[in-house]
């Protein structure tokens, strides 16, 4: 059973967040974003069992120093980076939908494509970014890379996806419509979940350092890493957070 602690506001969960097994179909923006965002909570539901895919909207080739200068060897960098991290956290597959970086937009066609993803892979539960939250804790800007990435998931899942009336044409293909259940945005303006992921930081930060192209030096990368949890009764915890919305039961 769930061991889960309801505060006012905000679900505090340390332990298994169910108890059936789970599809889970990561969906963000750029590569090393599932790490980054809330690659911890991905290590845990590994764990324990649950079936992640991931799902990247662009290969992020803005986002690297200019020691690489050909966008299609960055891309391929970055492919082969966001595989072994996945990977290291314990993802079955990767896809990639190769929108141009820095450009990407919540567009009627890239709902369609999400649609067809979604359909495709059947998944209980995805996981996106809160397109709502514009700065990060209020203290700086969020990629709107990101905001877009998350406004489009949202769009794609309700009503679309589960609704035979849109897409008629991907029914005919074999994508047929379907319910998620569960919803969770990772870097929340407000969160309503927070998962205490101290057991899985090591791997977290494990599979951060496959990026190697982004990370600049590992041993800087690392302590700023550690540094990030909290003490709490003289131990140091970490935790992640989300919005979650729960869709369907
Ligand atoms: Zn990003």
């Amino acid at each position: 059973m769930s061991k889960i602690l309801q505060t006012t506001k905000t679900t505090f969960t340390d332990s298994r967040t169910w108890d059936d097994q789970k599809k889970i179909l990561v969906i963000l923006a750029h590569p090393d974003d599932p790490e980054f965002f809330c690659g911890a909570t991905l290590a845990k539901w590994a764990g324990e069992g649950h079936q992640i895919t991931y799902c990247l909207l662009t290969h992020g080739e803005k986002g690297t120093n200019t020691e690489f200068s050909d966008i299609d060897y960055i891309k391929e960098i970055r492919e082969k980076e966001q595989k072994e991290a996945a990977f290291a956290i314990g993802a079955q597959k990767v896809l990639f939908m190769n929108h141009p970086d820095g450009f990407l937009e919540a567009t009627l066609s890239l709902r369609k494509e999400l649609v067809q993803v979604m359909r495709k892979e059947q998944p209980d539960i995805v996981v996106s970014c809160d397109p709502s939250n514009f700065f990060i804790h209020g203290e700086s800007i969020n990629h709107p890379d990101h905001r877009a990435a998350g406004l489009a998931v949202v769009e794609a899942i309700f009503p679309a996806v589960q609704n035979d009336d849109f897409y008629p044409e991907l029914l005919d293909e074999g994508f047929n419509s379907h319910h998620i259940q569960e919803l969770w945005l990772s870097l929340p303006l407000e969160a309503n979940i927070v998962v205490d992921v101290t057991m899985q930081w090591e791997t977290k930060i494990a599979a951060l350092l496959k990026h190697k192209s982004q990370i600049g030096n590992s041993e800087v990368f690392k302590d700023r890493m550690k540094n990030r949890g909290k003490v709490i009764f003289g131990k140091k915890k970490y935790f992640e957070e989300f919005h979650r919305l729960v869709i369907r039961k």
